[in-house]
This record gives structure tokens, C-alpha cells and sequence, in this order.
């Protein structure tokens, strides 16, 4: 098998859509979609992070003729400071955004900041709008709750958010020195394994430098279907605790791989580790990508490249063969939805 003919051959168990993506680059992929640029049902999972991506993705669902995308409806941790847990009350849009923000940022942001950071978004009200998308799409597409997490090292950019039209100075992203609080991180983290547990969902889950807490999390909701660690950077022993914890449970534990972050030279030890101790049938491969930015860029070599990067490390350390590896990969990423 060439190198991409194995990529086809796999599955991408966690990949987004870009800040600068469009509504023609949308339609761009719709098409190469329908026309066969796979032909595997279950092949790209695509996350959502925030209010504006789940519209492309809604858009994307509408379009496509066969199952090959499977969906994940939620908040990444990096914007959910732009969500509101509390009913404010009747309180003017210039007093909300500054008692909302105030609480939910350390340090409070700067009269700049706040100034271009948008009104928050009730977070009851975009759970309903994401449950509705998963009632729409659901009976066509598989859906998960993802990407969601929690994120320690995360600071605010100064323009307010990731893909805010307020752009910045030459496209660089400046960050500002707030953070959201992890309390904030915690409820809107908790609301939507709530959601997952409800509708006994598999989630796609962030960390950063939160390992800890995330572990006290994730086990309390046992009706979630799959717990998947993307790009996994927490430490061994955490792992271990992670697969310990999750031996002859409902729920199944998954770590999926990305080669950009997990499969560097400086994380091969840690690979290793992980991939010594989990199951065979709880490995995943990944992009964590933007599919937008390579597919309807042209640089579909350039993405397949992404995924059978990891898969060949992953191999390796495996000890199996190329075709072994497939259906192992395969199976695992239908486990990890059904
Ligand atoms: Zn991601």
C-alpha cells in the first residue's frame, strides 16, 4: 500500500474547522466529500469549539450524501469565557459583559480587552442549539460531545477570542495575560459531560496541565460512552491512573494519538509508556488538524501525511505489521463511536 492508500484506509478520530474558515470553503468540502475523497463511513471527526464553528459544521452535515463526517457538538476550553453560566438578569449588555467577564477572567481584563470581547452566550441556551443539532443530525451522522476540556496555560488573545472579525495586527495573535478562571472551566467543562452522560454520548476531551482534576471529573458521569484523551500530555503514572480507573467499566477509555503533538521525538518516551500500558484496542490516530485549511487548500497530501505519521509510530512501538495495524485502528475508532 502507498502511504496515503493506508491514511484512506484509517480514520481521522479527531480533526476541527479552521478560524478563517468560509461558507464556499464549506460548500468546497461538501463537494470533495460527496465525491468521494474517501470512501470509509466514520472517517473525519469533526469537532466544534465555539459558537461560530458549529454553524459550518451544521452546514457541512446538511450537505453531505454519505456518513463520512462524524460530529462533535461542544465548548472548547479556550472559549469558554465567552460563555455565561448565570442568568444576569435584566441588567444593560455593557454591565453584563463587565460583571460576567470580571468574574470569569484572572487577571479582570483591561477596559481594551473588554471592550472588544463579545456579550457572552448564555451556555444554557447554546446547549439547547447543540442538543437540537444532535437530534437533527443524528440519525444520519454519529455524534459526540467534543472538543471539551479543561486548560491551565490558556490566555485570552487580546482581540477576545480565536477567529474574532476584530483581526489583529498582521494576522499574529498577541496574547493578553488573563486567564479563565478553572472554576468557570469546571462548570461549563461539567454541563456539557452532563449532556453527554444524558444522551450516552462519547467525548473528545482537551487537557491541559489539569490532569489531575480532570481525572476527579470524568469518572463521576458513568453513562458516557467513550472517554477519548486527545493528544494525550499528561504524565504516565496519570495513564495508568486513567486505565486502572476505567478496567471493566461501561464506559470505554480511549487515548488518540496526533503526530504533531504526540508523535515528536522529545514525546517518544512518553508514547511508548502509554501505549505499553493501554489495551490495543484503546488507541486512536488524529490530525488535530483543520481539515478546511489542507483539503480545500490543496495539501491533501500534506493532511494524509498527519495521519499516517502517527500510524507509523504507533506501529512501530506496536510491533505489528502494516495491515494488522489498519484493522486494529479501525476497529478501535468504530468502538470508540458506537
Ligand atoms: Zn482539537
Amino acid at each position: 500500500m502507498s502511504n496515503i492508500s493506508i491514511a484512506l484506509s484509517l480514520a481521522d478520530s479527531h480533526c476541527h474547522i479552521g478560524i478563517d474558515c468560509t461558507d464556499s470553503d464549506i460548500d468546497a468540502l461538501a463537494d470533495q466529500f460527496n465525491n468521494g475523497l474517501v470512501d470509509k463511513d466514520d472517517f473525519f471527526h469533526i469537532m466544534t469549539t465555539y459558537h461560530l464553528d458549529v454553524g459550518f459544521v451544521d452546514r457541512l452535515l446538511s450537505q453531505l450524501k454519505s456518513s463520512v463526517v462524524v460530529a462533535y457538538f461542544g465548548v472548547h476550553p479556550w472559549y469558554s469565557h465567552l460563555f455565561s453560566t448565570e442568568d444576569h438578569g435584566d441588567v444593560d449588555l455593557l454591565q453584563l459583559k463587565k460583571l460576567h467577564y470580571n468574574k470569569v477572567l484572572v487577571p479582570a481584563p483591561s477596559e481594551d480587552l473588554l471592550s472588544v470581547l463579545p456579550v457572552p452566550i448564555s451556555l444554557e441556551e447554546h446547549m439547547t442549539k447543540l442538543e437540537r443539532l444532535i437530534e437533527i443530525h443524528g440519525h444520519k451522522f454519529k455524534c459526540g460531545i467534543g472538543e471539551i476540556g479543561l486548560d491551565k496555560l490558556f490566555r485570552v488573545p487580546s482581540n477576545g477570542y480565536f477567529g474574532s472579525q476584530l483581526a489583529q495586527n498582521n494576522g499574529a495573535t498577541k496574547l493578553s495575560s488573563c486567564k479563565v478562571s478553572m472554576e468557570h472551566q469546571t462548570a461549563v467543562f461539567d454541563r456539557q459531560l452532563q449532556l453527554a452522560n444524558k444522551l450516552k454520548k462519547h467525548i473528545s476531551v482537551h487537557c491541559v496541565k489539569a490532569h489531575g482534576l480532570l481525572y476527579d471529573i470524568i469518572p463521576r458521569y458513568t453513562s458516557i460512552s467513550s472517554v477519548i484523551l486527545h493528544s494525550y500530555s499528561g504524565s504516565s503514572d496519570q495513564a495508568k491512573r486513567w486505565i486502572t480507573t476505567y478496567k471493566g467499566k461501561k464506559s470505554k477509555l480511549f487515548f488518540s494519538f496526533s503526530n504533531w503533538i504526540n508523535g515528536t521525538d522529545n514525546k517518544r518516551c512518553l508514547l511508548e509508556d502509554i501505549i505499553g500500558y493501554a489495551e490495543d484496542n484503546q488507541i486512536l490516530v488524529e490530525t488535530d488538524v483543520s481539515v478546511d485549511d489542507y483539503l480545500v487548500r490543496g495539501k491533501h497530501e500534506d493532511y494524509f501525511l498527519h495521519l499516517e505519521g502517527i500510524f507509523e509510530k504507533v506501529g512501530t512501538i506496536l510491533g505489528r505489521d502494516q495491515d494488522e495495524m489498519v484493522e486494529l485502528l479501525r476497529r478501535n475508532m468504530c468502538r470508540s463511536i458506537e
